[in-house]
This record gives C-alpha cells, sequence and structure tokens, in this order.
C-alpha cells in the first residue's frame, strides 16, 4: 500500500474541477464543481496522475501527501521542481 495521499486546501481552491478529470480515481465533484477526495491512499500505480492533478490545479489548492504527516506537505511535483 502506498503511503501517499490527496489533500485539498479549500481556501485555494476556486472550483471547476480540473483535478477531477485528471484524477478521477480518488477526485470527484460536488454540485457546484468542488472537489471531494475519498481519502484512501494513492496506489503507486497512480501516483503519477495524483502529481499531475497536483502540478495542473491552476490554485495550488491540491497536495500530495505522506499518510503520516499531520500537517500536509507538499511532495515534490514536476512544476515545484
Ligand atoms: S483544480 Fe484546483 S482549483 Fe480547480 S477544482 Fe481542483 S483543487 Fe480546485
Amino acid at each position: 500500500m502506498s503511503r501517499f495521499r490527496v489533500v485539498v486546501d479549500p481556501t485555494s481552491c476556486a472550483g471547476r474541477g480540473l483535478c477531477a478529470e485528471l484524477f478521477p480515481e480518488r477526485i470527484r465533484l460536488d454540485r457546484w464543481g468542488y472537489p471531494i477526495v475519498d481519502g484512501e491512499s494513492v496506489p503507486l500505480s497512480l501516483l503519477d496522475h495524483a502529481l499531475r492533478a497536483e502540478s495542473m490545479c491552476p490554485h495550488l489548492a491540491i497536495h500530495v501527501v505522506e499518510q503520516e504527516q499531520e500537517v500536509p506537505r507538499p511532495v515534490a511535483s514536476p512544476r515545484r521542481r
């Protein structure tokens, strides 16, 4: 099992749902277009998809974090390297 999961910063998110299009395995949208993350771990086979959603979010509101972290800290993504 992977030690990564996806979290959303609701104060930064502007809706519209690009993240759900890029990573539908863990993110769906509510009726207003804001993301709902299922909270499950991200399998290593899907980690690239999660990191792509993180890097493509126009408001930097998606974060891929390690499960043990109490305070979300972003995992390095291509956009931040
Ligand atoms: S891509 Fe970013 S701004 Fe857009 S809905 Fe997802 S978290 Fe919010």
